[in-house]
């Protein structure tokens, strides 16, 4: 059915239609004192969302774009770091580190374990020379559906006191706290497709005072992600290149919908639906990927035995209109993946697991109807 579909997975994610309308009128010059304005307003929401009284950037890219950026304005080739790798996107962050001749150890974890904060102590205080230049981790990683605990490793990198901690957010902001100030974030890069309740096409990067004494040392080439320029024209309420122009007006509306809900409630309902689902998935005998411990307040994985995963994607998308996430590389076939990150109600919680189950029942799996939305239900009412 035409306009049902409805997105399960872990970006795009679904868009509010006050957004979607907001986006869908005349572009306006983007030197313009009324563009200017926008960029104010949505500046100050940024650093609202992330917690923080630091520069955060506006890219027109994908949250790739804004790990790049920040790779190279911070670094320099042949630096050591520490880049922990449990997933697809921890494997990324991987692959821009050679792109860029830096020397990185990898930090490695099954992919549905998270990494091991210890491992980072033991690499971080044998480094007494003070070589390690930043430590690198994915928060959320999406591919396996894990939070890594990024406070503990954190707090290893400010014990070292040289190295800058740099963050994968992308789909941890907007769905769990990443204060930044607080923890004394430098690089903390997002996209506006996750969280941020925007269809994709902007890039978000924080950046620390600390960061940005890194910046002048710096030497890999950068232009267009060179993050000066931006900083630069950010304290005038401009932007060096030609910006997405309509999709400020969105973000804009999205940040004021996000205010009016309030960050501890907008927390509480994406744990609150990570808890349901993964009560229901427990209620149906089908085995969760991550552990309780550090599973993603944005996306359940689940590894199911005696059903086939992508035989249960294909009936939720042919029959129900719900896209889930199939697993990534050598997790194809193994997992799907239940996205709840950002304009994801309760109701569409209880939406997606009655079609679950329906599913199940059309695939002869064996279970006790009811179990899983009735699970669910018991969570998303206490
Ligand atoms: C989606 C995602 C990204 C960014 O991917 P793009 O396709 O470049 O937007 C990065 N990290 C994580 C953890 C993600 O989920």
């Amino acid at each position: 059915m035409d306009d049902k579909l409805m997105l399960m997975i872990p970006g795009p994610t679904p868009v509010p239609e006050q957004v979607l309308l907001a986006m869908a009128k005349h572009p306006i010059g983007h030197r313009s004192g009324d563009f200017s304005k926008v960029i104010a307003e949505v500046t100050e929401g940024l650093k609202w969302l992330h917690q923080t009284q630091n520069d955060v950037l506006i890219l027109a890219s994908s949250g790739t774009g804004a790990m790049e950026a920040g790779i190279i304005n911070f670094l320099s080739p042949g630096d050591r770091v520490l880049v922990g790798t449990n997933g697809k996107f921890g494997d990324r962050w991987g692959q821009i580190c050679d792109t860029y001749g830096l020397n990185a150890t990898r930090i490695s974890a099954e992919w549905g374990k998270p990494l091991d904060p210890e491992e980072f102590r033991k690499h971080l205080e044998s480094d007494t020379e003070k070589q390690i230049k930043a430590v690198i981790v994915t928060h959320s990683e999406t591919s396996a559906g894990v939070l890594n605990d990024l406070e503990t490793i954190n707090r290893h990198v400010k014990a070292h006191g040289e190295a800058l901690i740099m963050v994968d957010a992308v789909t941890s902001l907007g769905a769990t706290s990443v204060p930044i100030d607080a923890w004394g974030l430098d690089v903390v890069a997002s996209g506006s497709q996750k969280g941020y309740m925007l269809p994709p096409g902007l890039g978000f990067v924080a950046v620390s005072p600390k960061a940005w004494e890194a910046y002048p040392n710096a030497k890999l080439p950068r232009f267009y992600l060179d993050l000066g320029k931006y900083r630069k024209e950010a304290a005038k309420n401009s932007h060096p290149f030609t910006p997405p122009v309509n999709m400020f007006f969105g973000l804009q509306v999205a940040l004021q919908m996000m205010k009016k809900e309030g960050l501890e409630n907008i927390f509480a309902r994406h744990h609150r639906q990570m808890n349901a689902t993964r009560a229901a998935m427990r209620a149906l005998n089908l085995p969760l990927f991550a552990p309780d411990h550090a599973a993603s307040p944005a996306i359940t994985s689940v590894a199911p035995m005696g059903v086939e995963a992508e035989q249960i994607r294909s009936v939720m998308r042919k029959q129900f209109d719900i896209a889930l996430a199939g697993g990534q590389d050598h997790l194809k076939g193994k997992i799907f993946r239940i996205g709840h990150l950002g304009f994801v109600s309760d109701r569409d919680i209880l939406t997606a697991l009655g079609a679950l189950e329906a599913t199940l029942q059309t695939l002869n799996y064996d279970f006790t109807p009811g179990a899983g939305v009735s699970a669910a239900a018991k969570v998303l009412s206490a």
